[in-house]
């Protein structure tokens, strides 16, 4: 076992600090440029889907399978093999999918502006109660919370653990307080601590009886497919079901789209719910749109053919997605493993690494990574308001650069984690 930096004495810390400082000097003066702020796919996991391009052409037939011209309006909900790929992809009937655009970041917005502004299924629209609150997992995902803030919804925290939210404080919050309309969930590989919920957090949140009879469970299923490994996988089990074995069919809303799997600029995005919801969700979609973009739908449901092809495709991005996380996880317990100066968890799976310095220092590390070229994602951006109560949490993002540079820049952001604790310690 290391000695933990509180165990030394001053003298000792003192020491290593100007030794930390020299190689921080000598590592600031290579004028590096280096990101770990950014969860989106490398050039080569794109690489992956180019396929896609082929698929269609001039001469291809573009009638789906209702027999409708892709070019053209008609289908409101999405073409039928495209709903089938994704909803086997979300594990549901396809008759709960609904289809929409490139993005379920912007299918959640528009749920909570529906809500805002027409209510659920026939409730009071939330713009005119006094107060709507939601539930906020943390550390989460900091979009998530961008929207219920643009909102004017109230973001109560709920700490993580290992297994998923704390469901004490959700069971005990969500069925005493109705001005409680929902919950923020990433329930699989979670951004950013990669934690998938146990079987035992997804029955509770099944059984949760809500004092709002509008609650909405917002189930984020972003990283459903999205391993590291073959061999070790989370299994999470299917929400939808059972809310509806549990008697509450209408109590959640479960989000996916292929953006991590064919392009996050140009891919598709679904939502799964009861009957009863998706009737509403249409009556607001009928007046939005005629309908998205069936093309592209076409073009993934001709490409990936079924879920088969897209869980083979799926292994090719964690073939290169798995060294990242390796040399990302291998340096942070080579260096800082048994200081007793952060924490972290190896996830299986999803686009991000969380990191849990000594309270009061996260921001203080991001500012001294960045003195080194280095730019990490924002302390606190992974609570509400942006606001870490602890000054602790930093989401590592290690797809997007090649693994030699992110082998560099974790050298860094470590040398920074030693840094700003030792002073820390010695203040
Ligand atoms: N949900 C989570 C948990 C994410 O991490 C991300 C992207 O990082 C998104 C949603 C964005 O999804 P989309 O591209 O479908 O809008």
């Amino acid at each position: 076992m290391a000695t933990t930096y509180e165990e030394l004495s001053k003298e000792e810390l003192l020491e290593i600090k100007s030794e930390l400082e020299a190689e921080f000097e000598k590592v600031k003066a290579q004028g590096l440029k280096l990101d770990m702020s950014r969860g989106k796919p490398s050039t080569e996991q794109l690489n992956l889907s180019m396929g896609m391009m082929d698929v269609l052409n001039s001469d291809s037939d573009l009638v789906c399978e209702e027999g409708v011209d892709c070019r053209n309006y008609g289908v409101l909900d999405g073409i039928r093999e495209a709903k089938q790929l994704l909803a086997d992809m979300m594990e549901v009937p396809k008759e709960n999918i609904v289809i929409f655009g490139n993005s379920s970041l912007n299918i959640m917005y528009d749920t909570i502006a529906r809500s805002m502004t027409h209510g659920v299924m026939g409730s009071t629209p939330w713009c005119k109660l006094d107060k709507v609150k939601f539930l906020c997992p943390v550390p989460g995902y900091d979009r998530h919370f961008s929207i219920t803030e643009y909102f004017g919804i109230e973001m109560i925290n709920v700490p993580m653990t290992p297994t998923g939210p704390d469901m004490d404080i959700v069971e005990k919050l969500v069925s005493s307080d109705p001005a409680i309309k929902g919950i923020w969930c990433v329930p699989k590989y979670s951004n950013p601590q990669g934690i998938t919920y146990s079987d035992e957090t997804v029955h509770r949140f099944a059984k949760l009886n809500p004092a709002a009879e509008d609650f909405r469970i917002f189930w984020d299923n972003a990283y459903g497919i999205h391993h590291l490994y073959e061999d070790k996988q989370d299994y999470l089990i299917e929400i939808l079901m059972e809310c509806k074995k549990e008697g509450h069919p209408d109590m959640v809303y479960k989000f996916s789209s292929t953006s991590k799997i064919s392009f996050p600029g140009s891919g598709i995005a679904a939502i799964a719910a009861s009957t009863e919801n998706l009737k509403a969700i249409r009556e607001q979609m009928k007046i939005q749109t005629i309908g998205h973009d069936k093309v592209n739908q076409l073009r993934h449901a001709r490409y990936f053919k079924d879920i088969h092809g897209m869980v083979q495709h799926m292994k090719k991005h964690a073939d290169i997605m798995r060294p990242k996380f390796d040399a990302v996880l291998e340096t942070l317990e080579r260096e800082i493993g048994g200081l007793g100066i952060g924490s972290w968890l190896a996830p299986r799976g999803g686009y991000f690494i969380s990191f849990d310095a000594l309270p009061g220092c996260a921001k203080k590390i991001v500012a001294k990574a960045k003195e080194a070229g280095l730019v990490m994602t924002d302390a606190g951006a992974t609570f509400p308001y942006g606001k870490d109560p602890q000054d602790s949490n930093i989401r590592i993002a290690p797809s997007y650069p090649t693994t030699e540079e992110l082998k560099v820049a974790t050298e860094i952001f470590v040398l920074s984690v030693k840094l700003v604790s030792i002073e820390k310690i010695l203040a």
